[in-house]
């Protein structure tokens, strides 16, 4: 077992409880009706848990990698939605403006990013830029003391929620890691605006939009890091965000796994509780040993991170495992519970939606396949 300190278990605790007592209550009519969390996700920002990984200084509660890796499994327990947001906004945001920021961002956006107040929002990905960020065309030009920015974005999360946005534009030719910085972006900024509102199979309370530049005047203060860093920006916050998403993962693993163990105690077939059959009994054993694996690799990947090692393979492996075991937890979930298991009116149904998209955002598993492998090939004097 890990030595988790006492202060991590207390955290974990305080989520758990919020997360059921709370989360889990409003998850289905808030996925049904693609309701956005926001009263919770203020109250979770009265409880430290929006600025996990910012610095006293800035307010945050500065709890560390592993405690927001428990602390975020427990908040994807009770609703998965919540947890994206959760996720994008203390990984890839907080900390990339945490890095990065000069003292006057900081004070400006991480400041209330840490109270919950702002939730932060990460834009990469475009209609034609997926896995490949460096074919991205989305341009940001230096005109005085300002940028002008043109492109849209496609698939971001929270893009209509969101107080600020890390928007990654091209500046410069495409030279590999070279060309692109990183923006903060407010709603208010003239010639922005959100485009669609995807429509998706789940994690619904979450929304993911297009985002729509037309020569949007942007004050160069705005930019985070320097000219040219924004590859550099993108890829440390998606390692941290790597690690946020498999913690996502783990939670709906063991929320489908919980229920599974219940259901499968109260449901009597054949004049005997179904938990009884050796065949399900092995399901659930195999779902047990999975959810244990995940949760190891998660908790090997946030203890590196919290003691400045390098981690972009454990954080890539992490989430690759966890989210393909959230996948097969969430399916052996519903087989167990049956016909059942496929009425709205059971979450398991919600829960297998909600996994579906783990394997893809982030980074697909293909793509954190080939981190993997790069960092296995590596000579290893440069590990
Ligand atoms: C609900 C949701 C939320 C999202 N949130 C955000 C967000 O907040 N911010 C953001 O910037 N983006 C976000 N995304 C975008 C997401 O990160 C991308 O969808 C993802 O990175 C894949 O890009 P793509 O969809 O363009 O697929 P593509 O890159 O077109 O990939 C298509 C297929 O080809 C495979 N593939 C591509 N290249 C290779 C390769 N070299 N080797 C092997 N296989 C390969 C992929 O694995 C995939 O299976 C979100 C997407 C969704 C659906």
């Amino acid at each position: 077992m890990f030595q988790i300190s006492k202060e991590n278990l207390m955290i974990q605790k305080t989520a758990r409880e919020f997360a059921r007592k709370e989360l889990a209550e409003l998850a289905a009519h808030r996925d049904a009706h693609h309701e956005f969390p926001g009263s919770s996700l203020k109250k979770m920002g009265d409880m430290g848990l929006m600025g996990m990984l910012v610095s006293e200084t800035y307010g945050g509660s500065e709890i560390g990698p592993v405690g927001y890796a428990l602390a975020l499994s427990e908040i994807a327990y009770g609703c998965a939605s919540t947890a994206v947001v959760m996720s994008v906004h203390n990984s890839i945001c907080c900390g990339s403006i945490q890095s990065f920021g000069t003292d006057a961002q900081k004070d400006e956006f991480l400041r209330p990013m840490a109270q919950g107040t702002c939730i932060g929002a990460f834009a990469l990905t475009e209609p034609e830029a997926g896995s490949d960020p460096q074919s991205l065309s989305c341009s940001a030009v230096k005109e005085g003391e300002h940028y002008i920015i043109n492109g849209t974005k496609r698939f971001i999360t929270t893009g209509k929620h969101a107080g600020v946005i890390i928007l990654i534009a091209r500046t410069g030719n495409n030279e590999p890691g070279r060309g692109l910085s990183a923006f903060l972006i407010t709603h208010d900024l003239p010639g922005f605006s959100v485009g669609r509102m995807e429509d998706k199979m789940g994690q619904c309370a979450s929304d993911t939009t297009d985002l729509l530049f037309s020569d949007c005047r942007v004050p160069a203060s705005r930019l985070l890091g320097h000219e040219g860093q924004g590859f550099e920006i993108a890829m440390s916050g998606l390692d941290d965000g790597r690690i946020g998403i498999a913690a996502l993962s783990l939670g709906l693993g063991m929320a489908a796994l919980d229920q599974s163990v219940s259901y499968a105690k109260q449901r009597r077939q054949f004049g005997k509780q179904i938990a009884e059959f050796q065949g399900l009994r092995w399901m659930l054993a195999d779902m047990d040993m999975d959810v244990d694996a995940a949760r190891l690799m998660v908790l090997n990947a946030a203890a590196l991170k919290q003691a400045g090692k390098h981690c972009r393979a454990q954080a890539s492996k992490a989430k690759c495992y966890a989210s393909e075991m959230a996948q097969r937890v969430t399916g052996q979930a519903i087989q167990i519970h049956g016909g059942y298991g496929y009425i709205k009116e059971y979450p398991v149904e919600r829960f297998y939606r909600d996994a579906r998209i783990t394997t893809i955002y982030e980074g697909t598993n293909q793509i954190q396949r080939i981190i993997i492998a790069n960092e296995l090939l590596k000579d290893k004097k440069k590990k």
